[in-house]
């Protein structure tokens, strides 16, 4: 089965087909600046080459959806004949709250409950549902499946997801840890298992899934028991420009002061923090990377050195809560590609007798990341490389769905 993989967002649409018989990609596109006035651009990549490409208005999600389905069933450049080769379409959507505790095949029902989600995922959720009514809209009768980023991580106990507010926000307003990243997680840390010649119930693990937006997760023995991002994606270490967390007071402190509301603040701390807001100069770990251990630049020093001791800290906090683990997998776009921040994060943890082997780390070509062992003589805890796939992932799971039906 051939299966469209739909990635949401309020301006934008990303989209993946993937074909089930050996899960490769057969195309791969971007519509941008849906809805904002002016030209939008469209475009579909076949084998990493740009094939189809389009700048004209695009004034909503119904118009991104016909655009991609254009592209894939275009009749020189597509990659199906007709729509119908599509058997299913696997949606991401951010916020399932507390309701959604895995991937669910979308009905009415559903989509209400999606609905019922957006005061926690404000900015993701009504992106998500209209990119899901859009393409219900163009590719009538095809079954769709709805995965959570917060899916996989309502295993945790209430100790780990409770915030110590007063207990009726949680009873009223539904105020706790939901965690995101969960596709990856969960993802990452079955393949972890698989790679260690492991079931999942029988491992302890950490993965930290790392790139413009971070988290890590506890995992034991299959399930999600903690993870660092919170009621938003903004709580966890810094990120590329979130801030992560810190004492709440602040925000009083800087909107009293400033004379700026709580939404523009939270803006800066989801925006115009973290890497960015510290160094000055980039979100991103390449450019942080280059300026501190090449230029010398003190604020990209003093951003990447929070970064490392920040993961470190969440990685000693989950041993603690785990009482142990057997593993700790790197994975995402920094976890993937950035040796230097692998080895000095697992370098913080030699006292629990947690080695990384420098030389097979150091040779790691970035931008080729596979599943690989890094676990040097005599650690007590493996390390591991273990790349993420969030599309397989949501595939995997529609395929699964759509063929009990
Ligand atoms: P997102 O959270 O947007 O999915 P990614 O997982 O793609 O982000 O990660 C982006 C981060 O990965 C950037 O900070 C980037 O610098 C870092 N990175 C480091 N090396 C590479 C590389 N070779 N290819 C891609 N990203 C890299």
């Amino acid at each position: 089965m051939k299966i469209l993989i739909v990635n949401a967002g309020s301006s934008s649409l990303k989209y993946q087909l993937i074909d089930m018989a050996d899960e490769s990609t057969l195309a791969k596109g971007l519509v941008e600046r849906i809805g904002m006035g002016g030209d939008g651009h469209a475009n579909m990549k076949v084998d990493d080459q740009v094939v189809c490409d389009v700048v004209e208005p695009i004034p909503d999600h119904v118009k991104a959806c016909h655009l991609m389905l254009g592209f894939l069933t275009d009749p020189e450049k597509g990659v199906v004949k007709d729509m119908k080769e599509i058997g299913a379409v696997g949606h991401r959507v951010l916020h399932g709250g507390s309701k959604f505790t895995e991937s669910v095949v979308i009905d009415d029902t559903v989509l209400d409950a999606i609905a019922e989600n957006i005061p926690l995922g404000p900015l993701h959720n009504p992106a998500n549902l209209m990119g899901i009514k859009a393409c219900q809209e163009v590719m009538p009768g095809t079954p769709m499946v709805a995965v959570f980023d917060t899916a996989f991580h309502q295993t945790m106990p209430p100790k780990a997801y409770m915030y110590g507010v007063p207990y009726e926000y949680y009873e009223r307003l539904h105020v706790r840890r939901y965690g995101f990243h969960g596709t990856s997680h969960r993802f990452v840390s079955r393949h972890a298992a698989e790679f260690m010649g492991k079931k999942p119930e029988e491992v302890k693990m950490i993965t930290c899934h790392l790139g413009n937006g971070s988290s890590l997760a506890a995992v034991a023995y299959g399930k999600c028991v903690d993870t660092s991002m919170g009621i938003t994606p903004l709580e966890g270490m810094i990120m590329g420009t979130r801030s992560g967390v810190m004492d709440p007071a602040v925000i009083q402190y800087i909107c009293n002061n400033d004379h700026i509301s709580v939404d523009e603040m939270l803006n800066i701390c989801n925006k115009k923090s973290g890497l960015l807001g510290i160094s000055g100069l980039s979100n991103d770990m390449r450019d942080i990377e280059k300026a501190t251990f090449v230029d010398n630049n003190p604020r990209a020093r003093l951003a990447w050195d929070m970064l490392i001791y920040e993961i470190t800290k969440y990685i000693g906090s989950y041993i603690a809560g785990m009482n142990g683990t057997d593993a700790i997998v790197f994975t995402g776009g920094i976890g993937e590609n950035t040796n230097r921040l692998r080895e000095q994060v697992i370098d913080g943890l030699s006292w629990m007798g947690i080695a990384i082997d420098h030389e097979k780390n150091a040779a790691m070509r970035p931008g080729h990341a596979e599943d690989t062992d890094l676990t040097a003589e005599g650690s007590r805890v493996k390390i591991l490389v273990i790349p993420t796939n969030e599309e397989i992932a949501i595939a995997r799971d529609t395929l699964e769905l759509v063929t009990k039906l």
